[in-house]
């Protein structure tokens, strides 16, 4: 079995979730006792999302790309981020790091690919949403990206931030959120990708009629998958 290497604490209430599903990816096909070698490396989430702030994205290339290269030297066979945002600086961590790092969109792609959708909703930090970053890696394969307008931007990342990133989950939001989920419909989405890590925690496939590509549960279990290759 592989060793995955997890970057993680953006947020830890993620990042939970990411250990939680590829410690049951693992145990579900093998059984026995069997559970994922990993190496967890949580960040202070506070520093780095002062640095999202203030647009020191290159430092934050530097902080993680350095954490990568640590948990290469301890063993990793790969990496993964557990955030769809810093993915934004996957380019300069990839000067520290020589193992692969398994890119949150490429994965995600891949599922909405199997389930034959062109015409996608992306709900994300306004980061993800509004930046090339993420949205060209799915235009480039010919998807159809489609983002909810600026004020529903600038409400979901408040969300993001100031209640899920805290495990903060409020009735309210989680209605705001389909409402916004509704007018992606409306406007063609044939499916909707949470592309925030935190946002399962508010909004499920459960809630919405249309296919969910839920990141975290993508992400993980990809990785889960790869170690046992
Ligand atoms: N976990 C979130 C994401 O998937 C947001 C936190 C961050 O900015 O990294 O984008």
């Amino acid at each position: 079995m592989k060793t995955i290497g997890l970057i993680g604490g953006m947020s830890w209430e993620s990042t939970s979730l990411y250990y939680q599903i590829i410690n049951e990816y693992i145990q579900h096909k093998k059984g026995g006792l069997y559970s994922a070698k990993c190496i967890l490396y949580s960040v202070n989430f506070e520093e780095i999302s002062s640095m999202q702030k203030t647009g020191q994205w290159q430092k934050c290339g530097e902080i993680l790309g350095n954490i990568g290269k640590n948990l290469e030297t301890a063993g990793a066979d790969f990496i993964i981020i557990c955030t769809n945002t810093m993915h934004k600086v996957v380019p300069d961590m990839q000067k520290y790091i020589n193992i692969p790092i398994i890119h949150i969109a490429e994965a995600t792609y891949n599922r909405i690919k199997e389930a034959g959708i062109k015409n996608i909703g992306l709900l994300g930090t306004k980061y993800t949403m509004k930046e090339d970053f993420y949205k060209n890696i799915l235009i480039d394969k010919g998807l159809n990206v489609i983002i909810p307008e600026d004020d529903e931007v600038e409400f979901i990342n408040n969300v993001i931030f100031n209640e899920l990133c805290k495990g903060d989950i409020k009735a309210e939001s989680k209605r705001k959120f389909l409402e916004i989920v509704d007018r992606l419909k409306l406007r063609g989405a044939e499916g909707i990708i949470l592309g925030c890590t935190e946002i399962v925690m508010l909004i499920s496939q459960k809630d919405i009629d249309i296919k969910v590509f839920d990141t975290t549960q993508i992400h993980a279990e990809t990785a889960a998958e790869l170690s046992l290759k």
